[in-house]
């Protein structure tokens, strides 16, 4: 399986063919947000990590390798920042630097979220590259790893995943990796918190509603779901007994 050689989070780390594939999405994205032709250069360069020019009628960008990986509201600042001038151009490069703080990680600088995502028995990315092929046409890109799972005692409930969507990072709950745990548990859960990425939060009489109609539809709709659901309702204790 050649995609498990794919780190999704380093673009670095990409096969040369996903780097391409990865830089014509973001110029096409570039060019229908500007309604202009886009040539885009890649760089390894960090002092200067955005530039761009007019050029006859051509807009010619110079983008961080990083940028490789931006989701749309990302690309929407890229745009607006080769488009606008004054509030919105400075509004565009506040949240260009926010993503480059909250990626420096890829860049060599700061402190990367170290992440473990082989188990004992469980392979976290790669049910997350499966799930993405399988559910997602390869869309869902996140970072995944176990938790830590410290919590003092026994508890009533687990919190079995988390997904952070600023850092687009997945974490589950290092219970989930036993062998008494099936991987169609495991693969259900990692399921569930992509669907964060992609189904977005709602809201509804001045609630936040993150798990709205359209989330536990798809949900529902996964071929596991329902051996999983049942699974749980019998071994909850198996999860809740620690590790
Ligand atoms: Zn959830």
């Amino acid at each position: 399986m050649p995609a498990r050689q794919l780190d999704l989070f380093d673009p670095r780390r990409w096969t040369r063919e996903h780097r391409v594939h990865a830089a014509s999405r973001l110029a096409d994205g570039l060019s229908a947000r500007l309604s202009a032709p886009v040539r885009l250069v890649v760089h390894d360069n960090r002092s200067t990590m955005v530039s761009w020019r007019r050029d006859r009628g051509l807009v010619r960008y110079r983008v961080h390798h990083l940028f490789l990986d931006a989701p749309p509201e990302v690309i929407d600042a890229l745009a607006t920042f080769g488009r606008d001038q004054g509030a919105g151009r400075r509004a565009a490069g506040r949240r260009i630097d926010a993503f480059v703080r909250i990626h420096r990680g890829r860049i060599g600088e700061g402190r990367p979220v170290r992440l473990r995502a082989r188990g004992r028995h469980h392979d976290l990315q790669a049910l997350l590259e499966e799930e993405s092929a399988a559910h997602f046409a390869g869309a869902v890109r996140a970072r995944i790893g176990w938790g830590s799972g410290r919590n003092g005692g026994r508890q009533r409930s687990i919190k079995t995943g988390v997904y952070l969507h600023d850092q687009r990072l997945i974490r589950i709950h290092p219970a989930l990796d036993r062998p008494e745990v099936p991987a169609y548990y495991v693969r259900a859960v990692v399921f569930h918190e992509m669907l964060h990425q992609v189904v977005p939060v709602i809201e509804r009489r001045g609630r936040r509603v993150v798990h709205s109609t359209e989330f536990r539809r798809r949900e529902r709709a996964h071929p596991v779901y329902e051996r999983a659901r049942a699974w749980e309702a019998r071994n909850l204790h198996v999860l809740l007994g620690g590790r």
